[in-house]
């Protein structure tokens, strides 16, 4: 076991990670991240990013990310790779956390920026076939599928965005909606309804991915008529929404039922002095890239003046 001691831990590299990286670098906070599992976080597995600012032709989320990225090292921010494993916040004054269940970090200061993971619907068959023709990301395995018939899950933006990108390349897209509307955007709405090669199945449940070695078709039924009915795809995927990777801090740290990290309002502070959070691991509303980054600028700041009051900095 090796250990260390830091200013200022951030835990993540999303949007929300990254800039608080390069405000805290700025800063002269000389801050460690820590990228996590997943590094550059839920924009990697995305493609077209229309919708942040600075970006008048939009940009690739993996690209997105590697300019973030970029940018924190230009300031001088230490990123590893690494998955944070376990904290102990009980000494208000120097927080523990364990990187790969060897390495001992401390600091006065963590900022989480953890962000959120994909959710599943939980059936036997789903995860039994989660890589042979199962996937919750269509921009990642939906080249798979070129010139198929698929069937996605979902009717939030996430599930219209991704049935989209998958129209432009399977035969038919089935989308399974499980009430008679759908929870996304209109504009995302209008999109789906527009593409004549999705059919949009609603009031409908999966009830079984079929197939033993990859998937050959997925039963579902009609909540309404009580009709279940074989759709012969050979891609599933699901976009029903995600959880907070926040399951670590549970024994610290206030959150919702949900796991979503409790702020202060007006600032990313939690229960713990000097453990501040931003981004997906305490926003279930917006959700976004953007409102992300500005949160962990927020923690960031939120970061150094809670330094400068200790005379830590
Ligand atoms: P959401 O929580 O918005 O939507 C989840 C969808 O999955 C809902 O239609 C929900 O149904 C359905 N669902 C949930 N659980 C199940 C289940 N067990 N079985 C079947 N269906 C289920 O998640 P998203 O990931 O779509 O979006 C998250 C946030 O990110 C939103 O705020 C969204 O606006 C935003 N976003 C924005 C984008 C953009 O601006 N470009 C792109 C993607 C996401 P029900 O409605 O019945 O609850």
């Amino acid at each position: 076991m090796s250990s260390e001691k830091v200013s200022c831990l951030i835990i993540g590299s999303g949007p929300a990670g990254y800039t608080a990286a390069i405000y805290a670098s700025r800063a002269g906070l000389n801050p460690v991240l820590y990228t996590g599992g997943q590094p550059g976080g839920q924009l990697t597995i995305t493609t077209d990013v229309e919708n942040y600012p600075g970006y008048p032709e939009g940009v690739q989320g993996p690209q997105m990310m590697m300019d973030f990225e970029a940018q924190a090292r230009r300031f001088g921010a230490d990123i590893r790779y690494g998955l944070a494993t376990k904290v102990d916040f009980s000494d208000s004054t120097l927080h523990k956390v364990w990187i790969d269940g060897d390495h001992l970090i401390e600091s006065p200061t963590v900022i989480i920026a953890t962000g959120a993971a994909a959710k599943w619907l939980g059936l036997e068959s789903e995860q039994r076939l989660n890589g042979h023709g199962v996937s919750a990301c269509a921009v990642c395995d939906g080249f798979f599928f070129r010139n198929q018939e698929v069937a996605i899950v979902g009717g939030g933006d996430t599930a219209c965005e991704e049935a989209s990108y998958l129209a432009k390349l399977c035969k038919k897209v089935y989308m399974i909606v499980r009430r008679d509307e759908l929870r996304a955007s209109v504009i995302m709405q209008e999109r789906v309804k527009s593409l004549p090669n999705i059919e949009i199945l609603w009031n409908t449940e999966t009830e079984e991915v079929l197939g033993t070695n990859e998937v050959v078709g997925v039963k579902v039924k009609n909540v309404q008529t009580g009709e279940s009915t074989q759709l012969d795809v050979t891609g599933f995927f699901v976009a029903i929404g995600h959880k907070p990777n926040t399951d670590i801090f549970k024994e610290y740290i206030d959150m919702d039922a949900a796991g979503y990290i409790q702020t202060v309002k007006g600032s990313t502070k939690t229960n713990i002095t000097g453990v501040f959070a931003c981004g997906d691991a305490q926003d279930n509303i917006y959700r976004q890239a953007i409102t992300a980054a500005g949160t962990g600028c927020m923690a960031a700041l939120d970061a150094e003046r809670y330094l400068a009051e200790k005379g830590l900095h």
